[in-house]
């Protein structure tokens, strides 16, 4: 009997490219598009970086993480936020790309394009003043905890369990959310200072970055993170 030859019909071509070419990332966790285009924070952030943070690394996180429900079936059911406070139930693949994935999804939206970002709302701006003094102190000290972070990692702003603001840092995917991390928060603010997030136009200028990278935060967004943090 021959053996039929096989044929993929011309519409299952997309879908065979997607597989190899990363697009998939098949499971309940999703990568969305990025709020902007991948241009829109130049000069301060550049296209190809964004393009391929979000592209290739955030993509990876969703699509490493959607291969551990084989292992842990509730992850299914479970939102990234119900995740991070249990997250020393699970093994590292779930705690770096569980964290890598919320980090991401909190990055993209708390930047925007330069002009775009609005400012911080009155009850934000009193809280900052109340716990560091002045906008400028409260960045300076952001600045500080991403410059001394060594290696890969974050640097936050958080809401404490006392409902007061503080800066802290968590390395490689790690976030102020998990269960395992001394410094625990609500974040509100956070900036990666992963070297993929600003090598190709900052090398190893990490500096230069976290200046610039100021004239591209969102404070509508960070505004409406303090006030659901603060009456969750
Ligand atoms: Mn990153």
């Amino acid at each position: 009997m021959p053996v039929p030859k096989l044929r993929l019909h011309r519409y299952a071509w997309p879908v065979v490219f997607g597989l190899f070419s990363g697009i998939a990332t098949a499971g309940p966790f999703e990568l969305e598009p990025l709020p902007y285009d991948s241009s829109a924070l130049e000069p301060y952030i550049d296209q190809q970086t964004m393009e391929i943070h979000h592209g290739r690394h955030h993509r990876a996180y969703v699509a490493n993480l959607n291969a551990q429900v084989e292992n842990y079936p509730e992850l299914r059911d479970m939102s990234l936020e119900e995740i991070m406070p249990m997250i020393s139930r699970f093994n590292m693949a779930v705690r770096d790309n569980a964290g890598g994935h919320y980090n991401h999804k909190l990055f993209w939206d708390v930047m925007a394009p330069a002009g775009h970002g609005g400012e911080p709302s009155a009850e934000l701006l009193a809280a900052i003043e109340r716990d560091f003094g002045s906008l400028q102190a409260m960045q300076a000290l952001v600045n500080r905890a991403a410059a001394t972070r060594f290696g890969s990692g974050w640097a936050w702003l958080i809401v404490t369990a006392e409902g007061k603001l503080a800066v802290t840092s968590t390395p490689n995917q790690d976030n102020p959310l998990m269960d395992i991390v001394p410094d625990q928060g609500v974040p509100i603010l956070g900036i990666d200072v992963w070297e993929h997030a600003y090598y190709l136009a900052y090398q190893n200028r990490r500096g230069a970055y976290l200046d610039f990278w100021w004239n591209v935060v969102n404070w509508d967004s960070v505004s409406r993170r303090y006030a659901e943090a603060m009456n969750p």
